[in-house]
């Protein structure tokens, strides 16, 4: 191998996703008199544009796919090279590339991403949604579907099904309330009636620029105690595209044949026993299966023993981590999910390797009030952290966990309705000691906090709740909240006033 390496590179980063071009940014801005290689294997690369940070941790930004040109032309040192890694031979320190080219490095940094877990391989009435492509291919197939399942419980079956429309969705969720991943079941139930209404006919104005492939009426409030009440996206098939991300679906109809808004129905506690076609169904014995089922291309069987027929079947249940042209001849150690372990420089257990974003599992000893989910802003900080690391390393100098580890925080929008979730904010990991306090307004707003010791340790907020800077704080303080008791929910009360 060592005699075929057409160059070596100080730095070598693989995949063009936010996790690899936010550390392409930071190794170059840190070191700009470094060779950087930057290896993708699609066409463009994934730009973190408008970045804001709202609050200590909680951040916003815009992602655009751009034409990788557009990061040479800001990084002269920055050499990108589209291809995808073959194999990865960690002794002679060196990558090859599918069109057989080798690489060496210094140091490497895997940002492949993930793939979708998706039901069955290679069932054409199976669909998975991570990319531009496979987002361009789903809304096709609905456009002439008049019933689609779908399946999975994370973030994009929750978007899916809210963004539907002119088609019924049979949705099937492995647990007890929907969004799990997310939320509880009283959120879960806030949530359900904007599934009952009609979507409102003008959509927000979408704040995030879109990115090409060529370049309810108020309830009453109240305040409840509760003693306790516990994968995030899922991506789609085409191997070599970035994950999409906030905003995926704004730029596209998802609307089916039907001229309905909403049809959804949620079957719970179930998962998929067997999918089989029109064909399959007709030689099966269960003649009644035969007439229930009506005409349809594609049959789903679920574990609730219900069998409902469809034009296709989307598969939300999660994702995989890219790990496997590294895996071969090289000793990482792989968490139970699939990610590449690292430790809190980013680095994985073969030396000079690091890896960030979804390709990874975080395996330090975490802080109480984080965790890692496979999101845009974790593959954005990971990125931005793992080239802070490796540049150091270089430099000789010490680097410390960033503080944005400290505290999980993330802004979302469901169902037309912001989110923020802060901390454990599902009382992940607490056990039985742990208490919630919970406001909620019909239509208008969820406020969740949960207490550990009399401390505030997450938070879920939906709505336009404006706490989120105040709870962040109430979190990253660990006040004794004990003497305000339900006070601390209290709408008559100003919060932000009560704790300056
Ligand atoms: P990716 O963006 O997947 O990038 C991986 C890169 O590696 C790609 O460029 C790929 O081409 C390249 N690559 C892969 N294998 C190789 C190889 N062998 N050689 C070379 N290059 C390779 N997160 C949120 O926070 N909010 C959301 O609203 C949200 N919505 C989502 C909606 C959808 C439909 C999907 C699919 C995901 C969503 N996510 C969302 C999750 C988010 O997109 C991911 O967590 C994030 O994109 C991960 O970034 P990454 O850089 O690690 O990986």
């Amino acid at each position: 191998m060592e005699n075929k390496k057409e160059k070596t590179f100080q730095f070598v980063v693989v995949g063009g996703g936010i996790a690899g071009v936010t550390c392409v940014e930071q190794l170059s801005s840190q070191i700009p008199s470094a060779d950087v290689a930057l290896i993708t294997a699609g066409p463009h690369i994934k730009a973190v544009t408008n970045y804001k940070q709202v609050s200590r941790t909680l951040e916003e930004f815009d992602v655009e796919e751009q034409p990788s040109s557009v990061l040479e032309e800001k990084f002269p040192n920055l050499t990108i090279i589209h291809s995808a890694v073959k194999s990865l031979h960690t002794k002679s320190h060196c990558v090859e590339t599918a069109d057989g080219r080798v690489f060496g490095y210094k140091k490497l940094c895997i940002c492949s991403g993930a793939r979708p877990k998706l039901l069955t391989q290679d069932n054409p009435y199976v669909l998975g949604i991570r990319d531009t492509d496979s987002a361009q291919e789903f809304q096709k197939r609905l456009s002439k579907a008049k019933r689609i399942v779908i399946v999975g419980n994370g973030g994009i079956a929750l978007e899916l099904v809210y963004e539907v429309e002119g088609c019924e969705v049979i949705w099937a969720v492995k647990d007890k309330a929907i969004g799990n991943t997310f939320f509880d079941a009283g959120a879960a139930q806030f949530l359900i009636p904007s599934l009952e209404a009609d979507k409102p006919q003008a959509a927000a104005p979408c704040k995030r620029p879109r990115f090409t492939t060529e370049e309810a009426a108020p309830g009453g409030s109240h305040i409840f105690t509760a003693d306790r009440s516990s994968q995030a996206y899922g991506h789609g098939p085409t191997d070599s595209g970035s994950a999409l991300g906030p905003d995926w679906h704004e730029g596209i109809a998802l609307r089916g044949a039907e001229q309905v808004s909403h049809r959804v129905s949620v079957e719970y506690q179930c998962e998929v026993e067997k999918i089989f076609t029109c064909e399959e169904l007709h030689k099966s014995p269960e003649q009644t299966l035969r007439t229930e089922c009506g005409d349809w291309p594609v049959y789903v069987r679920l574990t609730n023993a219900q069998t409902f027929g469809c034009d296709f079947v989307v598969s939300a249940t999660g994702v995989v981590p890219n790990t496997e042209p590294f895996l071969q001849g090289n000793t990482f150690v792989v968490a139970d999910d699939g990610g590449l372990q690292v430790d809190d420089h980013m680095m994985t257990s073969e030396a000079d390797v690091y890896a960030a974003g979804d390709v990874c599992t975080a395996c330090w000893e975490q802080s109480p009030l984080w965790q890692q989910m496979r999101l845009w802003t974790q593959a954005r900080q990971m990125g931005w952290y793992a080239g802070r690391c490796m540049a150091a390393h270089i430099l000789s100098e010490p680097v410390e966990l960033d503080f944005c580890f400290e505290l999980f925080s993330h802004i979302t929008k469901f169902f037309n309705y912001k989110v923020v979730l802060l901390g454990k904010f599902n009382g992940q990991g607490l056990g039985p000691d742990h208490e919630l306090l919970v406001r909620c307004t019909k239509g208008q707003e969820y406020v969740k906090v949960v207490l550990s010791g009399g401390r505030m340790v997450g938070a879920v907020l939906i709505g336009e709740t404006d706490l989120e800077e105040t709870f962040e704080n109430l979190i990253l303080n660990q006040m004794d909240l004990t003497p305000y008791g339900e006070e601390l929910l209290n709408p008559d009360i100003d919060i932000e006033d009560y704790f300056d």
